[in-house]
C-alpha cells in the first residue's frame, strides 16, 4: 500500500465524528491492506511494532523538529518549527505546514531518486531507525528521517511525525481496531478480543482472522517468553466484595513492582507491568524461579524489597532496583528483592486463562512451593478485617478481594478484583448498647451498638454496629469498661449509658432506615477507646451528614 493511500484513510477517520462510521472506515482500511495488514493495524493505532515487542524507534522529538527543518529548506531550522509547534500545538500540523518539495518536485520531472513513500518500506525505515543505536546513532536518525521526510507530501508528513512520535490523534483506540478486525474478517468479537489478550499483536490477529477465520483464531495461545497485558483492580471496599459473591478470595496487597514471570524451561524473563523486559535488574527472581520451577510457567505477581528478615519494605527500595541496568550486583548488596506470586497464567504446557482463580492459585502453589501470597476464602467481614490488619501490621499495603471463579483478563480493570479502599476517615462514637457473646464469649460483651451525638440536644442516635476488628483481649478489656454503665437488660441485649466513645473506622456512609440517626456505616470496624473523650465530644450527626455528603 501506498503511505499516500494510507495517509489518505487516515485524515478520513481522523474527520469520522462517529464511533461506528469509524469502525467501518478502519475496516475498509483493512480490507484494502493486503500485505501490509499487519504494519496498516499498527500504524492506524500510532504503533509501530507489536505491544511484545522490546524495539523502538528512541528518536526524540528534537530529532523530529531538526529532520523536518532540514527538508524544509535552507531557511528553516529546528526553531522555527518549535515556533510552528507551540503556534499550532501538534507536530503533524507543524509537519504538513512546510512543503518539502525537494525530491517530489524532480520526481514529477522524471528525475527519479524520489520513489514514493510505501506503507512496507517505511516500516523497513523503522526497523532501521530502531536498530541504529551507540554513539552518533542520532545524527544517523536524523539523516534518516530527513530522507523520509523529504519524499513526503504534506498529507504524508502529518502521519509520519506523529507515527515517529506514537501521537498518531486519529480517534482510534484498541476497541476500533478489535471491532473492525471482526467485521472485515467476519469473526466475532470475542474471538478476536481473546487472541488478542493471549498475542498481545494486533498485525497477527488481524492476519490470523483474514487468512484462517475464526478457527485460526482459537489457535492462538500464550506463548511463554512474550508478555501478554496485566490484569488490574478496581477501587473497592469489603461490604462491595461480600454483597456481591457469595464468598471472596482475599489475599494481601504488596507494595512493590508488578512483574510476569516467564519460564520456558531454559531461561527466565521477567516483564514489568508495561511489558518492558526487566530480567537483568532482578537476578534474585531469575535465580528462584530457575531453581523452583520444573516445566515452563508464567507467573503473575509483585516484586517487593525486603530486609533481613524478609519484612517488607516501602515501595521507594524496589525502584531503587527495578529497571536498573548498570551495577546490578551493587544495587543487590544495598536492596534485595523477592517476588510474591499471586496468579498462574500458563503451566505444563496449558493456558489457564479461562480457568477460575482458585484453580490458578492451586497451579501456582503446585509450581512454587514458597513465595506465593496465601488465599483466604470467606464470607466473613471479620475474617477480611483479619486478614486486612494482619496484612498491615506486617508492614503491606493493604488487601486485594477477588471473587473466587474470577477468570483472568489480560489488560481488563474489571469489577472481579477490587484493591480495598483503605478507612478515609474514622468516626469517633458512643457506645449506647451492646450484646453478650455466645457459648466461650457468653461472659463477654460483643456487638456494640454506637450512636453520634445529636447537637445541643444532649441525645445519641443509633448509626450502626461494630463487632469486627477485636480480639477476644480487647473484648475482655471492653467488657470490664462498660458493664458498669448497663442500665437495661433484655434477653441477650443490653442497653448502656453513654459513656464511652469507640473510634470506629468504616467503608461508607449510607442513608439507612435501620438506624434512629437516618445513616449506617459501611463496614464499621472497632480501632480503639478513646479514653480522652467523653460522650459530649463524640462526633456528631452534623458531621455524618457533612462526610455522607462529601463521598
Ligand atoms: P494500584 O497500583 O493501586 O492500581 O493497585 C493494583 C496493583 O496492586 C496491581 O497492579 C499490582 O501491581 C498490585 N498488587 C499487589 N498485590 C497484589 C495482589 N495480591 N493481587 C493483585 N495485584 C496486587
Amino acid at each position: 500500500m501506498e503511505f499516500a493511500a494510507f495517509a489518505s484513510r487516515a485524515t478520513e477517520i481522523e474527520a469520522e465524528p462517529a464511533d461506528l462510521e469509524t469502525v467501518s472506515l478502519v475496516r475498509d482500511l483493512f480490507l484494502d491492506a493486503e500485505g501490509d495488514l499487519s504494519v496498516v493495524t499498527r500504524f492506524v493505532q500510532g504503533r509501530v511494532f507489536p505491544a511484545w515487542d522490546e524495539r523502538k524507534l528512541d528518536v526524540g522529538p528534537n530529532t523530529v523538529y531538526a529532520a523536518i527543518a532540514r527538508a524544509a529548506g535552507q531557511n528553516v531550522d529546528a526553531a522555527d518549527v518549535e515556533a510552528r509547534l507551540a503556534d499550532l500545538g501538534e507536530i503533524g500540523e507543524v509537519a504538513a505546514s512546510y512543503d518539502f518539495g525537494g525530491q517530489r518536485g524532480l520526481a514529477a520531472f522524471g528525475a527519479g531518486g524520489g520513489e514514493d513513500l510505501t506503507v512496507d518500506s517505511l516500516f523497513d525505515s523503522f526497523e532501521t531507525l530502531a536498530a541504529t543505536g551507540g554513539d552518533g546513532s542520532q545524527d544517523t536518525k536524523l539523516d534518516l528521517l530527513f530522507g523520509l521526510f523529504n519524499r513526503a507530501s504534506p498529507e504524508e508528513a502529518r502521519f509520519l511525525a506523529r507515527l515517529v512520535l506514537s501521537e498518531m490523534r486519529i480517534g482510534v483506540g484498541e476497541g476500533t481496531v478489535r471491532d473492525a478486525i471482526a467485521e472485515a474478517f467476519d469473526v466475532s468479537v470475542p474471538a478476536v478480543e481473546r487472541a488478542l489478550q493471549v498475542t498481545n499483536d494486533y498485525g497477527l490477529v488481524a492476519e490470523t482472522a483474514r487468512d484462517e477465520g475464526e478457527a485460526g483464531l482459537a489457535e492462538h495461545h500464550l506463548t511463554v517468553g512474550r508478555p501478554v497485558q496485566a490484569m488490574l483492580a478496581q477501587t473497592g471496599t469489603a461490604a462491595d466484595a461480600l454483597e456481591s459473591w457469595d464468598e471472596a478470595a482475599v489475599e494481601t496487597k504488596f507494595d512493590g513492582a508488578r512483574v510476569q514471570v516467564h519460564w520456558d524451561g531454559e531461561s527466565v524473563s521477567v516483564f514489568s507491568r508495561n511489558m518492558e523486559d526487566v530480567t537483568a535488574a532482578l537476578p534474585e527472581v531469575v535465580e528462584f524461579v530457575e531453581s523452583a520451577c520444573e516445566s515452563p510457567v508464567i507467573l503473575d505477581g509483585e516484586v517487593v524489597a525486603v530486609d533481613d528478615d524478609g519484612e517488607p519494605l516501602p515501595f521507594q527500595q524496589v525502584l531503587r532496583r527495578f529497571r536498573r541496568k548498570h551495577d546490578v550486583a551493587k544495587a543487590r548488596e544495598d536492596v534485595t528483592v523477592e517476588l510474591r506470586a499471586f496468579d498462574c497464567l500458563h503451566a505444563d504446557g496449558e493456558d489457564l486463562l479461562d480457568a477460575p482463580l482458585t484453580d490458578r492459585h492451586d497451579r501456582l502453589q503446585a509450581v512454587l512451593e514458597s513465595h506465593v501470597a496465601d488465599l483466604t476464602l470467606t464470607d466473613d467481614p471479620e475474617t477480611v478485617a483479619a486478614v486486612e490488619t494482619e496484612a498491615l501490621e506486617s508492614g503491606h499495603e493493604g488487601i486485594m478481594l477477588k471473587a473466587p471463579d474470577s477468570t483472568y483478563s489480560p489488560g481488563k480493570r474489571g469489577k472481579r478484583w477490587l484493591k480495598r479502599k483503605p478507612d478515609v476517615e474514622t468516626l469517633d462514637c458512643v457506645v449506647t448498647g451492646a450484646e453478650w457473646g455466645e457459648g466461650r464469649r457468653a461472659e463477654l460483651l460483643g456487638t456494640f451498638e454506637i450512636s453520634v451525638r445529636v447537637e445541643d440536644a444532649g441525645e445519641f442516635e443509633t448509626i450502626g454496629k461494630v463487632a469486627t476488628g477485636i480480639t477476644d483481649d480487647e473484648l475482655a478489656e471492653l467488657t470490664a469498661l462498660l458493664e458498669p454503665h448497663i442500665q437495661s437488660q433484655n434477653g441477650k441485649a443490653v442497653a448502656l449509658a453513654p459513656a464511652v466513645v469507640f473510634e470506629v473506622g468504616f467503608e461508607e456512609i449510607q442513608e439507612s432506615p435501620t438506624y434512629d440517626s437516618g445513616y449506617a456505616l459501611r463496614f464499621p470496624r472497632y480501632v480503639a477507646v478513646r479514653d480522652d473523650k467523653e460522650p459530649v465530644d463524640a462526633d456528631s450527626l452534623v458531621r455524618v451528614e457533612r462526610l455522607a455528603a462529601a463521598q
